[in-house]
């Protein structure tokens, strides 16, 4: 299915998707058609359909998890601590991470992180703003 391109010229209002854009997001709308797919589900109502994995099966060993952990805090950081707005944690969250199917027990299983809406960057993957979906849903 082919996905219509973005048509804005820079970031701002949407109309296509009766959102603010910001310079990141306008950039993902231009540059992904993943995104663009997933807004226009959005916007015509159209909910994802519920893709069938075991997740117990797919999430990752608990040395995994806390050497992905590791990583992660090692890199934050280094950057020096960056962090995403709350504001900006509650829309990753309800948009993407809340009802992904790779989403157990608030943790990603792919990660292994935490991902719920705490202003913590130490117990929330969203918050540390060196950190990104690994599936590329968000950035
Ligand atoms: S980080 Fe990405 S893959 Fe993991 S739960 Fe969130 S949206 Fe899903």
């Amino acid at each position: 299915m082919v996905v219509e391109p973005c048509r804005c010229t820079k970031p701002g209002w949407c109309d296509r998707y009766k959102r603010e854009m910001t310079p990141k997001l306008f950039h993902l709308c231009q540059t992904n058609e993943q995104y663009r797919k997933l807004w226009d589900d959005k916007v015509n109502g159209i909910k994802k359909k519920p893709v069938k994995i075991n997740k117990k099966e797919k999430e990752i060993s608990t040395t995994k998890k806390l050497s992905n952990y590791r990583k992660a805090i090692v890199k934050w950081i280094s950057a020096g601590r960056p962090v995403r707005s709350d504001e900006e944690v509650e829309r990753i969250y309800n948009q993407f991470c809340n009802s992904c199917e790779f989403k157990l027990n608030r943790s990603c299983i792919l990660c292994g992180c935490k991902v719920n809406k705490a202003k913590s960057a130490l117990f929330n993957k969203i918050k540390m703003a060196t950190e990104e979906c690994p599936k590329g849903f968000w950035k």
